[in-house]
């Protein structure tokens, strides 16, 4: 096991998706949900404080919220993904208004590519991955082996 470069994680038919939106494509969230709740109400939401309320008020779907974006909710969901919590997100991005929570913002998006996982960041996107046939499916994503990088590292330091 510690030879293999990566790890396979499965997603399962059942995901677990994190809804995100900034203050200025929260509605387009919300319809985007509205439109694709047949498909949503199939799998566990989640999402950010605010974005969370908006979308379980206005759909009906369950939506677990965590903490507001700027008040650490990105972060709570990059370490979800890290314990394996959550695999799959949607997060509709303010490409034109500076973010206080920037440095959070690109932490969840790194953390997002170093685990493999489907990531949207804009409606089209979205549309894509909520029509592919993984929906319905399991999916193996690929993740590093971080047993064997510590591994290797420690034979770094140690000799
Ligand atoms: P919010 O956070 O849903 O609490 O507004 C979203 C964000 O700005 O990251």
């Amino acid at each position: 096991m510690i030879k293999e470069e990566y790890i396979n994680f499965t997603i399962g038919r059942q995901k677990r998706i994190a809804l995100i939106a900034h203050d200025s494509k929260k509605q387009e969230l919300v319809e985007w949900v509205e439109e694709n709740k047949d498909i949503l109400k199939n799998h566990f939401l989640c999402g950010t404080g605010t974005t969370a309320r908006l979308i379980s008020d206005e759909t009906d779907l369950p939506v677990k919220g965590y903490n507001s974006g700027p008040l650490g909710g990105d972060q709570q969901i990059g370490s979800r993904i890290v314990e394996g919590n959550i695999d799959f997100v949607v997060f509709f991005m303010d490409p034109l208004e500076a973010q206080p929570h920037d440095p959070d913002v690109k932490a969840l998006l790194r953390i997002a590519a170093v685990y493999d996982i489907p990531m949207a960041n804009n409606r089209a996107t979205a549309d894509f991955l909520i029509t592919s046939d993984y929906m319905n499916k399991e999916y193996e994503r690929k993740v590093i082996n971080y047993n064997r990088v510590i591994n290797n590292r420690i034979h770094e330091f140690t000799k």
